[in-house]
């Protein structure tokens, strides 16, 4: 699925999931468009989920709204080849970290903590094991990697040396916010959002910051079912989890410790994550999706 040809745009960038474009007649503006690849243990799998795009799309354009917050969308008129898929964004110098709040403990987060009791620098208490909530939500950015490589969590003060302190703080904050208004939407919905990742920019020749990127999907935040939620081993992913349970099972015949990439998933995967996007949709926002 290679980023598609639209007239009026120019491609210039494609990370695992979303394509990014410029307009032709230049302009402060940038075309996000979320395609239906998945990613799953860090490879983009070959088969598409139909209808992700436009569901992490609808998702985040309502938590946009939902969130009351200066964010980059301007417009969802686009190219009707992207239609549903796509957000016409204010372009942001975007800051160089990722802006990630945990309420829970799992993923890098745990084996920080397995290692050194801390996550990026922020003690925790003994005896949390994964899926534990933590005692208040916690700030732990990441330094964005290059296409292929991890993000690398850092501290607070690694943060700021990047950043600049007043910047960092408030980045923080405004991190911190999101996450707890968010959480208290999503559990009064039944789900839990164990850990979210937001990215900030700044409008360009002010200090203003403003919310990009994505926000709230299941690509950017760990969404579990609260019925199911139970401390002490990985819960289940709302969203991924049966591309996981079968690239890990003997039919796929995928060794995920080996250079391959994956093969191509059955159709029965492709439309039980397909329902589970959805779902997770419908359950976040109240509305049916399409
Ligand atoms: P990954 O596949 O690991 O997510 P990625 O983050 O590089 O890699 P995408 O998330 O698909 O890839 O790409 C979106 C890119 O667009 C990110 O680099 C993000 O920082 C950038 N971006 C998002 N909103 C804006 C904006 N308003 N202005 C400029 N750049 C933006
Ligand atoms: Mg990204």
């Amino acid at each position: 699925m290679a980023a598609a040809e639209l007239p009026g745009w120019t491609h210039v960038y494609s990370g695992k999931v979303r394509d990014l474009y410029e307009p032709e007649s230049g302009g402060e503006q940038v075309l996000v468009v979320a395609s239906d690849r998945i990613s799953a243990y860090d490879h983009v799998i070959s088969t598409p989920i139909p209808d992700k795009g436009a569901v992490l799309t609808a998702l985040s354009l309502w938590w946009f709204e939902t969130l009351d917050v200066t964010h980059h969308v301007i417009s969802t008129e686009v190219p009707a080849a992207v239609a549903g898929r796509a957000m016409i964004c204010r372009r942001l110098d975007m800051y160089p970290i990722e802006c990630v709040a945990r309420g829970y403990l799992t993923g890098s987060g745990l084996v920080e903590y397995n290692e050194n009791g801390a996550v990026c620098g922020v003690p925790l208490p003994e005896g949390l094991v994964d899926g534990s909530k933590l005692p208040r939500p916690i700030f732990t950015p990441a330094r964005k990697a290059d296409l292929g490589e991890h993000d690398e969590n850092v501290t607070f003060e690694k943060a700021a040396a990047d950043v600049g302190e007043d910047t960092a703080t408030r980045l923080r904050d405004l991190t911190l916010e999101l996450y707890t208004r968010a959480a208290e939407i999503a559990s009064e919905r039944g789900v839990i959002l164990a850990d979210t990742k937001f990215e900030f920019g700044r409008v360009p020749g002010t200090d203003e910051i403003v919310l990009g990127d994505e926000v709230l999907t299941p690509d950017s935040s760990r969404y579990w079912p609260a019925e199911s939620w139970e401390p002490g081993h990985a819960q289940p992913s709302f969203d991924k989890q049966y591309v996981r349970d079968w690239l890990t099972s003997p039919a796929s015949g995928w060794d995920r410790s080996s250079d391959t990439p994956p093969p191509p998933l059955p159709e029965d995967v492709v439309e039980r994550t397909r329902a589970r996007y959805v779902e997770a949709y419908e359950r976040i926002t109240g509305r049916r999706f399409g």
